[in-house]
């Protein structure tokens, strides 16, 4: 039996939608980590993922029965220019599985060596960036993040040259499908209406399947992938997560988190926050998240005007119509993700200020942005453990106290229990998140040592984020000044 069911679907695709391109083999594949869970929820076989044949198709030294590799075109707008011709520089797309739910996957290897849209790069990931998407994407699931997935990572036994040798590896990546806004704005630079209509199709298919028969699926498509940004950056906010390089190849039409290149959960609040070595303007600040998403949206919008409508007035006015509706979908989604955490039943005209002084009040005293959320949920409500609480890590300042009585007087102003609230916050406010500090260590104990402990340590803590145990306090605890990450590296 084959160890992957594929059942590829953008292969059937016409020829300039892709390049067949087999992965490039590595001289001595080792396994890092294999996500048990995921194999298994594509029906992948889990024993020969951990094999040393696993280890070798994903390492590209074998290409699995069914797999048809491919690199895969696309264009993009990076930093707000637009390149018309990207495409997988450093990734084959294998083939995709459909779970037993009948959701279609890609699998992804990435690092797997050069492609014909390499441009010069050599194809190859070092450790590092590897390490931190697999710690980061599958903590963005844990945390109910739609996000592209890490089935396995591998080392090659090779050296990537960056500003230094460095170990390389390869991660198996699984998305819904790696579908860009940046694939759209391909074919429609080049006035391709045909593929246009195609990709859309395709997308429609796999993603908004309920659209299909609506009076105008490619309008549908549109509002369907900005109402899922729309949730997918409230999300991010909530979360205090900062993309870093959130360009429209970076975007995907499935709305899942792509790209976990120079992101990075922050801890002090701080919304001109920006981490990215290569953001020198600050245009992907935390902040500026929901506006850049706007932006890029309206790129897809303009790229789907020549198939919106054969009337290019009536295109134009639909797509504005729709791209629109996106603050306000983005600031509802917002509104109640900041109503849980905050333990409220909804989000009023008469609750802004409350909101805006607490924000106002994190930045001006530096507070850490989890551990704030997660001492408000202690606050709900007596623990029956004292120790649950993160009292030992995180206390609020006595200026946040007037602050505190507004709240504790609003809350009184819902029905809820406060055990039903506090739990309810738990669920909305994690104690444990990928702290730079951390991913930063464990990143360097299997680079500079050859230690992978720290990381499959840290993956397995990031696997219950809303559960706080104090004998995990270490991975809660904010940095201290000398750990704090000041900047982080596209990975590239
Ligand atoms: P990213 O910054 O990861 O979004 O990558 C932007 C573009 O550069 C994509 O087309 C990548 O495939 C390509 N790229 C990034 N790193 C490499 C590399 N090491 N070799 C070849 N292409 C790369
Ligand atoms: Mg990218």
């Amino acid at each position: 039996m084959n160890p992957i069911a594929f059942d590829n679907s953008y292969k059937q695709l016409p020829q300039r939608f892709y390049t067949p391109q087999a992965p490039e083999p590595v001289p001595a594949p080792a396994p890092i980590r294999v996500n048990r869970e995921l194999a298994s929820a594509l029906g992948i076989d889990v024993q020969w993922l951990e094999s040393a044949e696993g280890t070798a198709a994903i390492a590209g030294n074998t290409v699995p029965q069914g797999a048809e590799p491919i690199a895969t075109v696309y264009a993009g707008h990076q930093f707000g220019g637009f390149n018309p011709q990207l495409g997988d520089g450093r990734a084959v797309l294998l083939g995709e599985i459909v779970a037993d739910d009948g959701q279609r996957f890609d699998l992804q290897l990435k690092g797997s060596g050069p492609t014909p849209y390499s441009r010069g790069g050599d194809g190859r990931s070092p450790l590092g960036p590897v390490l931190r998407e697999y710690i980061l994407c599958e903590a963005m699931h844990r945390l109910g993040v739609p996000t592209t997935r890490a089935l396995a990572a591998v080392t090659t036994g090779d050296v990537v040259a960056r500003d230094r040798f460095l170990p390389g590896a390869v991660l198996a990546r699984v998305a819904s499908s790696h579908i860009r806004i940046g694939t759209f704005e391909y074919y429609a630079a080049r006035k391709d209406v045909e593929g246009l209509q195609l990709l859309a199709d395709h997308a429609i298919e796999r993603h908004y399947p309920e659209t299909r028969n609506s009076e105008n699926p490619v309008l549908a498509l549109l509002e369907g992938v900005i109402s899922r940004q729309a949730q997918l950056i409230a999300q991010w906010q909530l979360l205090g997560f900062i993309h870093g390089v959130m360009n429209t190849d970076n975007m995907l039409i499935c709305g899942e988190t792509i790209d976990y290149g120079p992101c990075a959960f922050m801890d002090a609040f701080n919304p001109q926050q920006v981490y990215s070595s290569i953001d020198h303007a600050g245009r992907y600040a935390y902040r500026s998240q929901p506006g850049i998403a706007h932006w890029n949206l309206s790129c897809l919008a303009q790229s789907l005007l020549p198939i919106l409508d054969d009337d290019s007035e009536a295109a134009v006015a639909m797509a504005q119509k729709a791209i629109d509706a996106f603050p306000e979908q983005f600031l509802l989604a917002n509104t109640q993700g900041m109503a849980r955490k905050l333990g409220l039943e909804d989000i009023g005209e008469q609750d802004t200020a409350l909101v805006e002084d607490l924000w106002q009040l994190m930045a001006e005293h530096e507070l850490d942005f989890t551990l704030t959320f997660r001492a408000l949920a202690d606050l709900a409500h007596e623990r029956d453990d004292a120790a649950q609480t993160v009292s030992a890590l995180f206390e609020f300042p006595d200026a946040l106290q007037p602050w505190l009585d507004r709240w504790r007087a609003r809350l009184d102003q819902d029905a809820k229990s406060g055990e039903e609230r506090q739990s309810e916050m738990d669920r909305a406010n994690p104690v444990f998140i990928p702290r730079n500090h951390l991913v930063e260590a464990a990143i360097a104990a299997a680079t500079d040592n050859d230690d992978l402990s720290v990381f499959q340590r840290l993956v397995d803590v990031l696997e219950s984020p809303h559960h706080y145990q104090p004998e995990l306090a270490a991975f809660a605890t904010p940095p201290q000044p000398e750990q704090v990450v000041k900047q982080t590296f596209c990975g590239t």
